[in-house]
């Protein structure tokens, strides 16, 4: 699993405390940190920077990914007026140099493509991220939200081939399953990066028909799983698909990293897999 970092300012932590959170992922076997230019309106990788400089040699125990291609108006950034994707080469060569500044590090692992850019030739795009695998800024290049057909035409154009599409998937945002993104994944040999893998919480919201019918369904079969939760029985049916998906979970609370650490080891039967879909479709499979 990864540990994702888009709500990472909520709680308005101290550097120390998400210095702790980071080597608390370390400890639980967690790793790999995803976080994107754009988290907490561009503030989260200038946070993340500043808690990785408070333990010389935590960064090399993790591996990041990081995503840039949204830019929404802001204040450092008055001029701009409306919020768009921007995919060329050269802008996200420009956005990867700022992150490695801010993060205070020489390179990324995993560098994603935020959003397909409509506007953005594939060559173009191909060519920022082409170069900065020459130059050893990343390690590797991936997208995020792409589409089959916008993953295949980037893909021909990069000389290292697409390592990720990150997109979100869980019980409650099933698509990936059919629309052909898990598929395609498994085709080529390449880890999905799953977002939201909880819905964003809402899995747990207390009066919708599909999070009550979640929640009975966890209770009757936890005792099956070491008393699992709902959240960790949630984790186990995103990583029991062939493709197997990486949850990127986006918990602020410590507990909740630990519990998630532990769900790596779940393996959910058939007939539970498909009882929790049927809890979340609200109807048996067809
Ligand atoms: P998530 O894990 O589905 O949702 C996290 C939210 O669920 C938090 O607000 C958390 O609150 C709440 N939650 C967790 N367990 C709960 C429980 N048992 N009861 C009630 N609430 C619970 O993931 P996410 O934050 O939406 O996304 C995860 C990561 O995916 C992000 O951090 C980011 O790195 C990535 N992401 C990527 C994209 C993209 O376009 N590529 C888009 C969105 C997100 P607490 O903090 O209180 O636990």
């Amino acid at each position: 699993m990864a540990y994702g970092t888009w709500r990472l300012l909520a709680t308005q932590p101290t550097a120390q405390e998400i210095n702790r959170r980071l080597n608390m992922c370390v400890e639980f076997g967690m790793t790999t940190i995803d976080t994107a230019e754009i988290y907490g309106l561009y503030e989260v990788e200038k946070a993340l920077g500043e808690a990785l400089a408070l333990s010389p040699g935590l960064r090399e125990k993790l591996e990041i990914v990081t995503k840039a291609g949204i830019y929404v108006p802001c204040k450092d950034v008055p001029e701009r007026h409306t919020a768009h994707y921007n995919a060329t080469g050269a802008r996200l060569i420009k956005s990867l140099d700022k992150s490695l500044r801010l993060l205070g590090t020489d390179h990324i692992d995993l560098f994603l493509v935020h959003r397909p850019d409509w506007l953005s030739r594939a060559d173009d795009t191909a060519g920022g991220l082409n170069q900065l695998i020459r130059d050893r800024k990343i390690h590797a290049a991936g997208v995020s939200n792409y589409s089959l057909s916008q993953f295949d035409l980037l893909n021909a154009c990069l000389e290292q081939p697409l390592a990720t599409n990150q997109v979100e998937f869980s019980l409650l945002h099933q698509e990936p399953l059919t629309d052909g993104t898990l598929h395609q994944c498994e085709r080529l040999g390449i880890v999905p990066m799953v977002w939201s893998p909880l819905a964003g919480g809402k899995l747990f919201a207390p009066d919708t028909p599909a999070s009550l019918r979640l929640t009975m369904a966890a209770e009757s079969m936890s005792s099956h799983y070491g008393g699992a939760t709902l959240e960790q029985l949630a984790y186990a049916w995103i990583m029991a698909h062939p493709s197997h998906p990486l949850p990127v979970i986006g918990t602020n609370k410590v507990e909740r990293i630990r519990s998630a650490a532990q769900a790596e080891s779940l393996t959910l039967e058939r007939e539970d897999w498909y009882a929790l879909w049927e809890a979340a479709q609200g109807h048996k499979v067809p």
